[in-house]
């Protein structure tokens, strides 16, 4: 690149946390800290990268998923209590014990990295980290399923960083009906929030947490914006308009997000970048680049970042993993995006609407 120094990247979305769970054997942690680990994100590429961190998600993947490619983590063996013989979801306890689990793998991370990585929940110590070259972990709940068997979870997860929530993922819960990520359609997939889901977006809104709506549907975007009044976000989708996945965002809805002072972070899985919808990964970077140049006209220079749903999703083939990143840059400035813009998406942008919600 021609930039000066090579921007540092704050990035929106990534699953880290969950594929650590996944992981069937050996000492996963110890394979992040140390730069052997397989998947888009280890310390090693992180740092040689800039990439400094963002949100990690906490995150429940669908039951089919784990049976069929990680039938370990549901066997009577491992930690999880099977106090049903259900075979066609996960048991209350199951819930509750993943989510637990990606926990305490984040806390791991940083007890474990002598100094390299730290939980963050002030924009002030995702500062300092950027300044001491570590990487910054900010908890984020992907889905309130865990909340739903067993409420006095939040603030066993607040006190231990949690700053971020998704209240509702794909499927549906006590809080509302899920999206149903189908290509064409609109967001417009089925009911809005329920009274439970009105309660606990609005006590996490009490704690100033951020709110994403990345995975609502459109009624439940509405509802949302109805009962809060802070910056709205979504960490990870694209624009509908180049992209009509039925979780990316109609102009509307991007329209909404300006007016709110919110954020959208662009997310880099091809089914949510490609017109044709396709999980095809011979998909050009500037595809990517077409969605960010989308979101700049829609919501202004400062409010559009990376969502990159790293280690959660098919990316094309000229992004590898996060050490790619600098293609992706460099792809920005062949397309005309000033230093100052990158540098906005690249960090900036994030560290102004986290430091307005979390004040
Ligand atoms: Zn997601």
């Amino acid at each position: 690149m021609n930039m000066n120094t090579q921007p540092i990247i704050f990035d929106g979305h990534n699953d880290l946390l969950t594929r650590l769970w996944l992981s069937a054997a050996g000492d996963p942690v110890h394979d992040f800290i140390h730069g052997t680990l397989p998947g888009h994100l280890d310390l090693q590429r992180c740092r040689q990268a800039g990439w400094m961190g963002g949100l990690f998600s906490i995150f429940l993947p669908p039951y089919a998923y784990v049976k069929n490619n990680h039938p370990e983590k549901l066997s009577s063996s491992s930690n999880l209590n099977s106090d049903s013989d259900s075979d066609s979801d996960f048991t209350p306890q199951q819930v509750i014990d993943i989510c637990c689990t990606q926990l305490q793998l984040a806390q791991q991370l940083q007890d474990r990295s002598e100094g390299l990585i730290q939980i963050c929940t002030t924009l002030a110590q995702i500062k300092a980290c950027q300044h001491n070259q570590q990487l910054a972990i900010v908890l984020h709940l992907e889905g309130a399923e865990a909340l739903a068997i067993k409420p006095e979870l939040l603030d066993v997860f607040y006190d231990a960083g949690l700053r971020s929530i998704g209240p509702l993922w794909n499927r549906k819960t006590i809080f509302g009906d899920g999206l149903n990520a189908s290509f064409p359609h609109s967001p417009d997939t089925g009911s809005g929030l329920t009274k439970q889901g009105k309660d606990l977006i609005l006590e996490c809104h009490k704690k100033q947490m951020l709110i994403d709506v990345s995975h609502m549907n459109e009624r439940a975007f509405w509802d949302t914006l109805e009962i809060i009044n802070q910056p709205i976000v979504a960490t990870h989708s694209n624009a509908h308009a180049l992209c009509p996945q039925a979780r990316n965002l109609t102009d509307r809805q991007l329209a909404a997000i300006k007016d709110s002072g919110g954020l959208v972070g662009v997310n880099f899985d091809v089914a949510f970048l490609r017109s044709d919808g396709q999980r095809d990964t011979q998909t050009s970077l500037d595809v990517i680049v077409d969605h960010l140049a989308y979101l700049v006209d829609h919501l202004g220079e400062d409010q559009v970042g990376f969502g990159s749903d790293f280690d959660g999703c098919l990316l094309p083939d000229e992004l590898a993993d996060a050490s790619d990143m600098d293609k992706l840059l460099e792809r920005m400035q062949q397309r005309h995006f000033s230093n100052e813009l990158i540098e906005k998406i690249t960090a900036k942008n994030w560290f102004k609407v986290l430091d307005k919600i979390w004040q």
